[in-house]
């Protein structure tokens, strides 16, 4: 998985992970573009502005020790938190590339354009992962099957913003950055019911201690929050032609 920010690999993909511990023949890679410093601190988490990218490696390793496994390799790029698209582009495609080579992975999931949340360091390590993996995909050699984007339907946004509006709060605002935003529910390639790991993937986010208010959102109740992760949707980027129905598994029909 390639990824920004410590934390941004706390949804999603460690379902996918829990849902596979039993399997001998699954692994997997991590590239974190930044260490997240620029993030939130939040109050008792112990950690500092000068402190936090150093706390927040140490989070995400502990959060994959809740989950049960860690991924064989992780890669820390060290960007600046924010500053991804400054970043050449072809430097940091390269940095991706060279790893991808390495490792050859069936597949690789990564942000699509929304960034989920439009966070620019998101869309950047994004593109810059899509590009990496074209550079390999259809080249006869092993692995680069598929090449997924985490996303969120948009009804599950509908039904958030309902709740949202009802607490007096306003809804997500799809042209506003940082604002979750989601993709048309018949864009969804892959959905993956994660109901049977969602209390485990709680559990390791709570791990993200400096991030405790992303990952224990105030509107909502616990019930609701492990809800939040017993569903996982991507959409596949690669290969171009869309499977004829959805797929329960990233792996699926490979
Ligand atoms: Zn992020």
């Amino acid at each position: 998985m390639v990824v920004a920010h410590p934390d941004d690999d706390a949804y999603g993909v460690a379902a996918v992970v829990a849902l596979h511990l039993a399997d001998p023949e699954f692994r997997f890679f991590l590239v974190h573009a930044t260490d997240g410093e620029g993030g939130a601190i939040a109050e008792g988490s112990g950690a500092t502005r000068e402190t936090l990218g150093a706390v927040r490696r140490v989070e995400d390793a502990n959060a994959w020790r809740v989950v049960g496994r860690s991924p064989y390799r992780h890669e820390w790029f060290g960007y600046p938190d924010g500053g991804v698209p400054d970043v050449p582009f072809d430097e940091l495609v390269d940095r991706v590339a060279t790893v991808l080579g390495e490792e050859r992975p069936d597949v690789v999931a990564t942000f699509g354009p929304d960034g989920i949340t439009g966070h620019p360091d998101h869309i950047r390590i994004g593109e810059a992962a899509t590009a990496a993996f074209l550079r390999f995909a259809g080249d006869g050699g092993p692995g680069f099957r598929r090449l997924v984007y985490g996303v969120i339907r948009q009804s599950v946004i509908d039904r958030w913003n309902q709740r949202r509006v009802k607490a007096g709060l306003t809804a997500w605002d799809p042209d506003t950055v940082y604002h979750l935003r989601g993709v048309p529910d018949e864009r969804i390639d892959i959905d993956i019911d994660t109901t049977g790991v969602a209390l485990l993937v709680r559990r390791a986010m709570q791990e993200h201690r400096t991030q405790w208010n992303d990952m224990n959102n105030p509107e909502a109740t616990e019930e609701q929050r492990v809800k939040s992760v017993s569903r996982e949707t991507q959409v596949i980027a690669w290969p171009p032609v869309r499977p004829s129905r959805v797929l329960t598994d990233v792996f699926e029909d490979l």
